[in-house]
């Protein structure tokens, strides 16, 4: 879903698919109706480079704000695996949330302030330009520049969650009840209440003439309505599982199967046999690789007898790993991250369990129910 562009101040920076429409979007919005109409008298080629270098500066504007939050993230020690730019602004994707509000606070602020900072800056330029009168190729963007640092600051400080503003009363109710799963409900709910009313006004304004901006609002409101929803979900397993090693909840007996296994006979003796679904490959106790069913299912069925599990497992450097000290929730991003449904534990190289997606989730739901 989203495109690697390259690492920046250390962290990885990709862009969702999505980007690339609405970039190209923007481009065409701007240099044939937004620039044309505010500044006119140019050559159609000067649109085209307005509007390409306007849409550069949105881009690097979106990603100073993400920057922004990554770095006060980071100095608390709060690891970010990587920036994932969507069109209003980005994500920067933690591990953990911030157990301190006072930090929140911080992260949350710090996109908005950057944004601030850049519309002070370009609105400054804008003034300057103008003022010795040089060209409009030069003054549109920078005001450009001004207009969408602002924008982004504003849309950001909504308050609800998980938008920066959301982000913010979320912590202000945290420090004044000590709940974090409390102040979640409610900044969400605020946050999907605000997206309700985007979503009324959008259809209000859709049908009474000005269809485009009605639209956008309709659109802007269903995603923060996902954001909200899905965020509430992250901070309840997030917490359910606060605490939690994976070491606490890994199967210790893992069958495992020899290299030298037909797929015949790991059909017939593991997969039938016993309730998983995914087994590691083990030679004098060294991983060589992981089979599932799905490996088996790849060979047809008149072959098994002759194909052996080493030419069909999953190599070594394929397999993803997670040490049995590690949190739970690591293991839970790990999996998503990497999309397979069980990691193997290991322990200086040896082997001493396996957890899975579903392991997870029972753990969450149980801890959940109890109120833990
Ligand atoms: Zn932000």
């Amino acid at each position: 879903m989203s495109l690697g562009i390259g690492r920046l101040a250390g962290f990885q920076i990709t862009v969702h698919y999505s980007w690339i429409l609405i970039f190209m979007l923007i481009i065409i919005i701007l240099a044939t109706g937004y620039m044309p109409h505010h500044y006119p008298g140019l050559t159609g080629v000067s649109y085209w480079v307005i509007g390409l270098i306007a849409a550069g500066l949105l881009f690097l504007s979106v990603l100073f704000h993400e920057l922004s939050h990554s770095i006060v993230a980071r100095r608390y020690g709060i690891p970010i695996t990587r920036i994932t730019l969507f069109f209003f602004g980005g994500v920067a994707e933690m591990i953990e949330e911030p157990q301190d509000p006072k930090v929140e606070l911080k992260m949350a602020s710090a996109g908005p302030a950057s944004s601030i900072l850049l519309a002070i800056i370009f609105g400054s330029a804008t003034h300057a330009s103008s003022t010795i009168r040089m060209a409009p190729e030069i003054i549109a963007p920078l005001n450009y520049g001004f207009i969408i640092n602002l924008f982004l600051a504003g849309f950001n400080l909504l308050p609800g969650f998980p938008m920066d503003g959301g982000r913010i009363l979320r912590a202000t109710i945290w420090m004044w009840t000590g709940n974090i799963v409390k102040a979640t409900r409610i900044a969400t709910s605020v946050g999907v209440g605000l997206a309700y009313a985007m979503v009324g006004v959008g259809f209000l304004a859709a049908f009474t003439g000005s269809w485009i901006n009605g639209l956008w609002l309709v659109f802007i409101g269903l995603f923060i309505k996902g954001g909200a929803e899905s965020s509430l979900r992250h901070t309840i397993i997030n917490r359910a599982l606060l605490g939690v090693a994976v070491r606490d909840i890994m199967t210790r007996e893992v069958k495992t199967v020899g290299p030298e296994l037909t797929v015949e006979d790991f059909v017939s003796e593991y997969l039938l046999r016993f309730r998983h679904e995914v087994y590691p490959v083990l030679v004098n106790g060294q991983i060589l690789g992981m089979v599932s069913i799905q490996d088996a299912k790849k060979v047809p069925k008149e072959r098994w007898r002759a194909t052996y599990i080493k030419d069909v497992m999953k190599p070594h450097n394929m397999i993803v790993t997670v040490r049995p000290d590690q949190e739970a929730v690591e293991a839970l991003m790990k999996m998503s991250m990497h999309d397979v449904g069980q990691l193997l534990v290991v322990d200086n190289s040896n082997l001493i369990g396996i957890v899975t997606h579903s392991d997870l989730l029972h753990m969450v739901k149980t801890r959940t129910e109890l109120n833990l």
